[in-house]
């Protein structure tokens, strides 16, 4: 079992639970960890157990960040709005650098995540 981080911008979180749902099987094996609001859509809609942090803007993308940099996270999909200003763009922006940091396997977009599910396991 590997811990999974799942973060979606609003625009994108349909496209991260119809994902979700096609990958459910193989996520209920791992511990998912998500922002708030992120992680309830997918507890809500697919019944899958997450660990919710809080929502992006509020510090949730650090506190992912934070986890990562420990050492506990094995991936991450982040699906991210790039058509739309953020306001915590520079927390975004220092989530992935730490994901480079330590050579965490980070997919943005939907064709990566397939990828990165594959690799899992
Ligand atoms: P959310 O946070 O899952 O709580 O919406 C993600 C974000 O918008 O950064």
């Amino acid at each position: 079992m590997k811990v999974i981080a799942l973060i979606a911008h609003d625009r994108c979180k349909k496209d991260m639970v119809n994902f979700a749902r096609v990958h459910s099987v193989q996520l209920r094996d791992h511990a998912l960890i998500a922002t708030r609001t992120t992680g309830g859509m997918l507890e809500q809609e697919l019944g899958l157990t997450v660990e919710c942090v809080l929502s992006g803007p509020q510090g949730g993308d650090l506190q992912i960040g934070a986890q990562i940099a420990e050492g506990k996270i094995a991936a991450m999909i982040f699906l991210r709005d790039v058509l739309t200003a953020q306001p915590h763009e520079p927390d975004i922006t220092a989530l992935l650098r730490i994901c480079d940091v330590h050579n965490v396997p980070v997919a943005t977009n939907l064709a990566t995540a397939e990828l990165v599910m594959r690799s899992l396991g």
